[in-house]
């Protein structure tokens, strides 16, 4: 690396993050434990403030909490509620996976997750720099500058992890065809499970009420797909101050967009119904997930994206454990391009799809042009509810158990 090379230009850094989320923390906390000598050239420009709200489920799988542990993270740090058990449905049937001895997924809410990771990359040594909103980017030979509402800032190498909505990708990928889902989400108070409020008159009838209350479990169910909603209805256990809640939502890939679809709501409302709750007594919220599509780049000469910035998993929207996945696989592109003085980024494409994050990104899209599509009612009944082995065989090899492949 040469001296002139990294000169700093005052308050300006070498490695420029746009966005203090998972994938722009995890970057910066992978640079970080790669190369410390790195710490005082990185700066992460976060437009909000923490804890900033960010809208999420918050469910967290093994793989999240693997690559955390390997940053010498413990996530149970965060107030969390652990789901004992997942329930993959159509039209309340399907597969229950729970993990021995463990919890299946753990639910954190995002304020709080996001906060808790700032303030570990904080005490890691790096800058992170609240209120300041990026607004434009411009990579040339020399250097990149990134324009703000605080003042231009020049760097090296600028990492786009500003989100689904971000604007790196935009600005510098303005012409790759772009896949998003749409996605609504409602919080309400936890359930009082009783069984005949859970599975009413006729599933007691039909032997539902001697099963387990509900509360612990996380529920996904894809009973809107035959009505060209290609995605799924979830329900998961929550707290907020430490108050036990449930967040309910819903997931369309837009797959069968070109179909005629219910308003999304309704599959939702329907779902909240079947347990005691009215949506229109709740607050419901909505926002973009960009998913991953293996044809589309994932950087230009000098600037490289993480997280929903290149796209979450296709199947459900999962992004924390991806954004972190992510954030591990461009830290090693960027400390070898710094060893190298060469900042075309032109193997990062190469290093995400060979890593196990770029494997179980590609079998979840596979999986997801193949499920979503093969839309009927017949198909979803044999796939949840009778294909139950293949089904987990595959999730286990091809969809889980990606965070312990990533080498840091
Ligand atoms: C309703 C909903 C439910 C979800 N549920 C789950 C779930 O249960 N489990 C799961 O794993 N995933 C879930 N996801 C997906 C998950 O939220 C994302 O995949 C994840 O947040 C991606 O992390 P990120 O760091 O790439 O982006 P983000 O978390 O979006 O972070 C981007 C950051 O960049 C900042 N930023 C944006 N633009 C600028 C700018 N111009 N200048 C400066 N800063 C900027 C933002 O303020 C933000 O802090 C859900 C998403 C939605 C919408």
């Amino acid at each position: 690396m040469t001296k002139k090379m990294w000169h700093n230009w005052g308050m300006e850094k070498d490695i420029l993050i746009i966005g203090g989320g998972p994938s722009g923390l995890s970057t910066a906390l992978h640079l970080t434990k790669l190369n410390p000598h790195l710490t005082p050239r990185i700066l992460i420009l976060e437009k909000m403030h923490y804890p900033r709200p960010k809208l999420c489920a918050g469910g967290l799988v093994a793989d999240a909490e693997i690559i955390l542990q390997r940053l010498g993270l413990d996530v149970s740090e965060v107030p969390h509620v652990d789901a004992s058990a997942a329930h993959f449905d159509f039209e309340g049937k399907g597969i229950k996976i729970s993990v021995p001895k463990s919890h299946t997924i753990r639910v954190i809410r995002r304020n709080e997750f996001d906060h808790w990771l700032a303030k570990k990359t904080r005490e890691a040594g790096i800058e992170i720099r609240e209120g300041v909103t990026v607004k434009n980017i411009t990579p040339n030979e020399d250097g990149v500058i990134v324009e703000t509402d605080q003042g231009n800032f020049r760097a090296q190498i600028v990492v786009g992890a500003d989100g689904s909505n971000g604007i790196t990708r935009r600005i510098v990928l303005p012409n790759t065809p772009v896949y998003t889902a749409r996605v609504l989400e409602v919080i309400t108070p936890n359930y009082p499970v009783t069984p005949a409020l859970a599975y009413g008159v006729e599933g007691i009838a039909s032997g539902k009420g001697q099963e387990r209350p509900r509360n612990d479990e996380a529920f996904f169910d894809f009973f809107p797909v035959p009505n060209n909603i290609a995605g799924y209805v979830w329900d998961f256990p929550t707290q907020i101050n430490g108050e036990p809640m449930r967040c309910w939502g819903i997931y369309d890939t837009n797959l069968l967009a070109d179909q005629e679809r219910p308003p999304l709501k309704k599959p939702l409302a329907d779902e909240m119904a079947r347990h005691g709750f009215n949506l229109d007594d709740h607050e419901l919220t909505g926002h973009p997930i960009r998913w991953y599509d293996p044809f589309n780049p994932v950087s230009v000469p000098r600037v490289l994206l993480v997280g929903d910035a290149v796209g979450a998993d296709s199947i459900f929207g999962e992004g924390i454990s991806m954004a972190l996945g992510y954030g591990a696989i461009a830290a090693q592109e960027i400390s070898e391009s710094i060893q190298r003085s060469e900042f075309s980024f032109s193997g990062y494409k190469r290093r995400l799809v060979r890593s196990g994050l770029g494997q179980t990104l590609f079998a979840r899209w596979v999986i997801t042009q193949i499920i979503y599509p093969l839309k009927w009612r017949w198909f979803q009944i044999l796939l949840w509810q009778f294909l139950k082995p293949i089904v987990i065989f595959v999730a286990w090899v091809f969809v889980l158990n990606w965070g312990k492949r990533i080498k840091i």
